[in-house]
């Protein structure tokens, strides 16, 4: 095994056995959480180690970066989710290669979303993401819909031709009245997932947790995990 290699199988031994603890902790199966590497800022090397080490899902957060990832990993058995801030001038590049778009978080990404699946040919999953701190009518500063659009989004998102709607996502808010306090956020968003079930029932997805919350995700009823620093160690800034 290269260096490399054995380093991300360390760090995936750690990741997985946090995930474990956690399932245990609260009472549910290790199999009700998948885990998601955020492969972010990362070469298509190290997603080519992870795919020979048993991953299955991997997320990037820019087209730029992410597109040519892909096309570089085609071969493997990999599903790719977008969670990033998505233009719609991008969409079009990113529905050629996500399985799932976990950031819709407006009426016009998901027209536009919509057009890109159908003319690519391809059914595209949809996660709306929800952004704990947005005040109504607005999006949060990283992104996502205030939690009173859900409803609308949702319904949008499943009357699409070539869109399905998965679930919702969130990322824990620094600011505002969850700032700090990750397991509230989380079980909010499962309340939100719960209500959201009521009349999408196959939308049973919630993504939510990252390398410094994932315990606090998975004990609230995350269904996935998105886990980057944690297993390909830390970014340089801006990533
Ligand atoms: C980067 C990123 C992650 C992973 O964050 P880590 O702290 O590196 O685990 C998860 N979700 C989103 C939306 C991200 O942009």
């Amino acid at each position: 095994m290269t260096d490399r290699k054995a380093q991300l199988a360390e760090n995936l031994a750690r990741v997985e056995e946090r995930i474990s603890s956690a399932c245990a902790g609260a009472g549910r199966a290790r199999d009700e959480v998948t885990l998601i590497v955020v492969t972010k800022t990362y070469p298509a090397s190290d997603v080519r180690l992870l795919a020979e080490l048993g991953v299955r899902h991997v997320a990037e957060n820019r087209d730029q970066d992410a597109a040519p990832k892909a096309a570089a990993c085609s071969d493997l058995p990999l599903s790719w989710h977008f969670v990033g801030q998505l233009q719609t001038n991008k969409v079009r590049s990113v529905a050629g290669y996500a399985h799932v778009v976990q950031s819709v978080d407006r009426p016009k990404l998901v027209t536009a979303l919509s057009a890109a699946a159908v003319s690519a040919d391809r059914e595209l999953g949809c996660l709306v993401q929800i952004a704990l701190d947005a005040e109504s009518g607005e999006r949060g500063t990283r992104g996502g819909a205030a939690p009173e659009q859900l409803a609308e989004l949702a319904d949008l998102v499943a009357g699409a031709p070539g869109l399905r709607i998965d679930g919702l996502m969130t990322v824990a808010p620094l600011s505002g009245h969850y700032a700090g306090r990750e397991q509230a956020a989380f079980e909010r968003l499962m309340e939100l997932s719960s209500r959201m079930r009521v009349d999408h029932p196959a939308a049973t997805m919630v993504s939510a947790g990252m390398s410094a919350d994932l315990e606090q995700a998975v004990v609230a009823g995350a269904t996935h995990v998105r886990v980057g620093t944690a297993v390909l160690g830390a970014r340089p800034r801006l990533g």
